[in-house]
């Protein structure tokens, strides 16, 4: 037996039990005649002290930071105990010891606060993966694992695996293939998702499936993306959205208070994709905080509590507006005492190339009830008031004007609202709040070719297999997907067809997202056309499950959890990488392992294709 005990286990009720640890040296410290070691495991660290007795031992046999050690002695109570280690109350008075294995000096220091830069960790992974940070991440991966299978098990969820080595099919990205020896000059594709695979389980009737389950999508790794990730994939049959939405609610909730101990028990709000981009300029938005966008320039369309705010801005001369697309400003709490100086740095930060805004416009909304804006040359207080009113505005706060072209201002908008919110601290990590994003387009017009598939032509905002809204049907039905003029596609009726689908939002972060499915052949066939697929390369690419539809295909529907991600979310962290235990880099590549690599000159032979 190499070990009694753990190295985070022993406290003061083992006080005089002799016991045997094993684990990696932390540290090595010497006081006059008496060696400390700091013993870890993956449990912890424990104090070994070495009697004089054991000296001459040591002086043959010194040992080293990470040196393996096996060490044998008495648990006694510690004269100087340390409060921040769970065994710090004790010590080993350590009596024999075996070195069990040596070890080389490691290129940086195995502690939290350690002295090793992003490359050289990731180089020495599984150096790494002994620091108490990584080892924490992976054991929270690892619960919020179990939470996912314990709840959709007690849901009646089955767990089937699907291929990796399978047929290159257009799901959104570009795919992985891999050369086939046996089938001269053809390829298989790592799956971007089990999307098909899990339909085509519903036809068979497993009615609740899931799978936690690696996806690989080979794309410009921006960031915090990787090329192989984790998906919790799921699908059920004989559903409808709402059955969904309350299942994986459900799942989410379940692993909060698992995994966090978080009693998650409010409703989780829903909200359409539209009232999203009109209210926070974004499709997932951040909702621990109001501070919605007040549109100055248009109606709100979709919301009939908001009032028609352009009168607010017209006609005061300020060209500034009266020439932008669009004006969206936020009230900021509090903020109305922002010093010049805060202005500026403000205002710098908006024009900074990836914000890309020409100037910010601000109004304070002074405690005294009196109104300071920076274009009140234009605008007398009465206007100032009208503008705060309609943004919402208290007195002390500061409210943020954006003009420019939609899109961009949109967006910018949407990233001030976040900064803003960060530094006023709302956006604090221990404090969860999800929302579900429904009835999102269901194409998106490609203006530019985006995919390689080329312009102008539409394509679908989710993935080809999701359905319409019911009502919606008709539209794709009773007409095709040319645009004449590609600058009017939103005149197009294909521009107005809602989806079936849902993301759910944790934090301002898409979490999952998925939808109900098409699950009738003439329907999937027309979708199929009206993203430019002819009937030829839709029998060579999706005959399978066109085929399989008509054979007793269920409705059904689903959805996949980006599983790093939620992990991450769920540890505070910005990064997924931090909970993957061996990650690449942003270049794809593993630097543990140097790959990708090259291959030998027979492997190109026997997979038929030639170096480039
Ligand atoms: N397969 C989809 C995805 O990977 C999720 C889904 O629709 O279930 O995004």
């Amino acid at each position: 037996m190499y070990r009694t005990h753990t190295s985070g286990e022993l406290r003061i009720a083992h006080n005089g039990t002799v016991v045997t640890l094993a684990g990696w040296v932390q540290t090595v410290r010497k006081f006059g005649a008496i060696t400390f070691i700091d013993l870890r495991d993956r449990y912890g660290i424990t104090q070994l002290v070495f009697a004089e007795s054991l000296n001459e031992q040591l002086e043959k046999q010194p040992i080293g930071r990470e040196f393996v050690l096996q060490a044998t002695g008495t648990v006694r109570e510690r004269t100087n105990k340390n409060a921040n280690l769970a065994t710090g109350d004790i010590e080993i008075a350590v009596s024999a010891f075996t070195i069990l294995n040596r070890s080389a000096v490691p290129p940086f220091t195995i502690q939290d606060d350690t002295d090793g830069g992003d490359d050289l960790r990731m180089k020495y992974r599984f150096l790494d993966l002994r620091r108490p940070e990584v080892k924490r991440n992976l054991s929270l991966r690892y619960a919020v694992n179990r939470a996912t299978r314990d709840y959709l098990h007690g849901q009646g969820f089955m767990d089937i695996e699907t291929p990796f080595l399978i047929k290159s099919t257009p799901e959104g990205a570009r795919d992985f293939v891999v050369p086939s020896r046996m089938n001269a000059g053809q390829f298989y594709a790592l799956p971007q998702s089990p999307q098909t695979f899990k339909q085509l389980l519903m036809v068979s009737g497993y009615d609740r499936y899931y799978q936690i389950v690696r996806c690989f999508r080979d794309e410009d790794l921006r960031a915090d993306r990787q090329p192989e990730f984790t998906q919790i994939d799921c699908e059920m049959s004989f559903v409808d959205q709402d059955d969904i939405l309350r299942m994986f609610e459900g799942l989410v909730k379940h692993i909060f208070s698992t995994v966090k101990g978080v009693n998650y028990d409010e409703p989780v709000q829903r909200m359409r994709y539209d009232d999203a981009l009109w209210l926070y300029g974004n499709d997932k938005p951040d909702i621990r905080f109001a501070m919605q966008l007040l549109n100055l320039k248009k109606p709100h369309h979709v919301l009939t509590d908001k009032q028609d705010s352009r009168g607010l801005i017209d006609g005061a001369g300020f060209v500034v507006f009266d020439n932008a697309e669009t004006v969206l400003a936020i009230a900021v709490s509090g903020c109305a005492d922002y010093t010049r100086k805060q202005l500026d740095e403000l205002t710098e930060w908006v024009k900074r190339p990836q914000i890309g805004m020409q100037g910010l416009v601000y109004i304070r909304c002074n405690a005294d009830g009196s109104y300071k804006s920076s274009v009140d040359k234009f605008y007398n207080e009465d206007k100032l008031k009208a503008i705060a009113d309609a943004a919402g505005a208290k007195a002390g706060d500061l409210i943020l004007i954006l003009a420019g072209k939609e899109e961009l201002t949109r967006k910018a908008t949407s990233t001030l609202r976040l900064e803003m919110a960060e530094r006023l601290g709302l956006r604090n990590p221990e404090h969860f709040k999800m929302l579900w994003v429904i009835d999102f387009p269901l194409f998106e017009f490609a203006l530019e070719d985006m995919d390689g598939g080329g312009a102008g032509r539409w394509v679908a905002r989710h993935h080809p297999f999701t359905s319409p809204k019911p009502d919606h049907i008709d539209i794709m039905i009773n007409h095709g997907p040319t645009v004449d003029d590609p600058e009017k596609y939103l005149e197009h009726p294909y521009a107005g067809i809602k989806a079936n689908a849902y993301d759910l939002v944790l934090n301002g972060n898409e979490i999952g997202g998925g939808s109900i499915r098409i699950y009738q052949r003439e329907l999937q066939e027309k979708m199929f056309a009206a993203l430019g697929l002819d009937a030829h390369e839709q029998q060579e690419k999706f005959g399978f499950l066109l085929g399989a539809f008509e054979y007793g295909a269920p409705p059904h529907g689903g959805l996949a959890f980006g599983f790093d991600r939620l992990c991450a979310i769920l540890g505070g962290s910005e990064s997924i990488r931090d909970f993957i235990a061996f990650p690449k880099n942003n270049a794809g590549r593993d630097v543990m392992l140097d790959a990708p690599g090259e291959i030998a000159e027979k492997q190109y032979r026997e997979l038929h294709i030639k170096p480039a």
